[in-house]
Formats: C-alpha cells, sequence, structure tokens
C-alpha cells in the first residue's frame, strides 16, 4: 500500500519544553494506525500538527491521496485547507453544538469545506440554497454511516454519551476526509458504548478509510489497529503491529514510569 501520510522529524514545542520531537512516522492508504503513550506524551499535539491546529518547529508532513493532486506537503497550511484535502480531525474531548439537532450538527461540519461558509449559509441566499440541499444529503449520509439516522431531527443535548462521540464521527465523516483523525473517541465510554464504537471503526476501516486513532485500552488497540505507533515524552519510541509493541520492553517501561 502507498503511503498517506510521511511525519519526516516532526517537532514543536511550547515555552521551550517538546512537546513532539523529531517524530517520523508513516501511514499507509487504508490503514488503521493507533497512537498510544501516556498523558502528556505528545499524542495531541502530533494530531494537531497533522490537522494544522498547530504549525510544526521543524519537520515536514506530506500527504499523498490517490488520484489528481498527489503528493504535497500540508505542514504550513491551515486547518481549513487541509481540511478541503481530506484531513479530518475529532478532537479529544470534542463538544457538540447544544440546542441544535443532530443533522444541525453534523452540517456545521459540512460547511466547513463549502466556498460560501455558514454565515451565507445562515443567511440563507438564494445562490446557496443549492448548495445547502447538497450539504444535508450529505450529513443525512454521514448520520445513517454511524446508525445515527434516526436522530437526525432531534436535539443532540440529550444524545448518551456513546452517540455523541459517533455523531463527531459523522460531522468529521462529512466533509468526506481520506484520512480521520480520532483523539481518545472512545475515552469515557461504558462498555456497552465502547463496543458500539469499535464496530464503527471497523465498519469505516472496512471501507477503506484510513484512521489514527488514539486509544488507552490495549484490548481495543489490538482489535482495531493494523499498526501502532507508542510516544513518550514526545518522541516515538516504538512502532509494529500491536503484539509487537506490547512486548516490547522499552513500551512497558513508559507506562510503568521505568
Ligand atoms: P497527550 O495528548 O499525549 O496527553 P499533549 O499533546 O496534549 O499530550 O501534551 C503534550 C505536552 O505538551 C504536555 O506536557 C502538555 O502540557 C504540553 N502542551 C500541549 N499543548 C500545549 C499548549 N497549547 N500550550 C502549552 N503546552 C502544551
Ligand atoms: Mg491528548
Amino acid at each position: 500500500m502507498s503511503a498517506l501520510l510521511t511525519i519526516d522529524g516532526a517537532g514543536r514545542a511550547f515555552g521551550g519544553v517538546y512537546a513532539v520531537r523529531d517524530v517520523s512516522m508513516t501511514v499507509a492508504e487504508g490503514e488503521t494506525r493507533a497512537v498510544i503513550g501516556p498523558n502528556g506524551a505528545g499524542k495531541s499535539t502530533l494530531f494537531n500538527l497533522i490537522s494544522g491546529h498547530l504549525v510544526p518547529d521543524h519537520g515536514t508532513i506530506a500527504y499523498a491521496p490517490a488520484g489528481p493532486g498527489g503528493a504535497r506537503r500540508v505542514d504550513r497550511l491551515p486547518p481549513h485547507a487541509r481540511a478541503r484535502l481530506g484531513i479530518a480531525i475529532v478532537f479529544q474531548g470534542a463538544r457538540l453544538f447544544r440546542g441544535m439537532t443532530a443533522l444541525e450538527n453534523v452540517m456545521v461540519g459540512a460547511h466547513a469545506r463549502t466556498r460560501h461558509g455558514m454565515l451565507s449559509a445562515t443567511l440563507r441566499l438564494p445562490a446557496h440554497r443549492r448548495e445547502e440541499a447538497a450539504i444535508r444529503a450529505d450529513a443525512l449520509d454521514a448520520l445513517g454511516r454511524v446508525g445515527l439516522r434516526d436522530w437526525a431531527h432531534r436535539s443532540a443535548d440529550v444524545l448518551p454519551l456513546g452517540q455523541q462521540r459517533s455523531l463527531q464521527v459523522a460531522r468529521a465523516l462529512c466533509a468526506r476526509p481520506r484520512l480521520l483523525l480520532l483523539d481518545e473517541p472512545a475515552s469515557g465510554l461504558r462498555a456497552a458504548e465502547r463496543e458500539a464504537l469499535a464496530r464503527l471503526v471497523e465498519s469505516l476501516r472496512a471501507e477503506g478509510l484510513t484512521m489514527m486513532l488514539v486509544e488507552h485500552d490495549v484490548g481495543f488497540v489490538a482489535r482495531l489497529a493494523d499498526r501502532v505507533g507508542v510516544l513518550d515524552l514526545g518522541r516515538l519510541i516504538a512502532e509494529g503491529t500491536p503484539d509487537e509493541v506490547r512486548g516490547d520492553p522499552a513500551v512497558v517501561a513508559a507506562y510503568l514510569g521505568k
């Protein structure tokens, strides 16, 4: 499989302290890649470097979806430009818009990739009505992909936490990503909700979507990920299949605090 994402020597410091340090990583098209590591290891920072919400101090990030356009460096592009190229992120602890339906929550995400944006949509300018209808169709489709079609017109406020997470995924899917970044999508979920989320990730994987996900539960990772990258103190200390990584002494040491 060809590389969809190539991170080369990426580094990012806050106040002189590196949150991500000299990380190089390649994610293949169609792969599900888990990123694990203790709290503060730099997992969210790495995802933000990929999505464009942070700019690296060092290194490069190249993105190469199949088809026209080809490989290009994205590490200097703003988030909306990367989103348009197909890189979507669900942030750790992402919040929904309160007082909106599930469908409206997804549509807000979709406006990120249109030319006119939310303002003209809100003003309902005539030229944008057709686009609005297309977004609505995409949003309903995304809700269907995550199993929330029946919730479309219900308030997002009343959704159980597990379904709120699925809704975040639907919002990201509505932008038609080629690379989906999920930062701790299963945190705080009950067992049945974790299972539903695992099934959702599996179904997206079966569709061929390339994903990166931060997750702590080793069983979850072993089930869902093709490969795992382990961060500790900003460095990539191990990489491999879930089995390879689990037996790695450096990984055991990082988790046990040395
Ligand atoms: P993880 O997601 O693995 O828990 P983070 O990437 O959130 O780790 O954080 C890595 C390190 O960078 C931590 O020490 C954290 O305090 C620091 N950090 C992250 N974001 C910022 C920020 N915006 N400003 C200052 N320090 C930050
Ligand atoms: Mg984090």
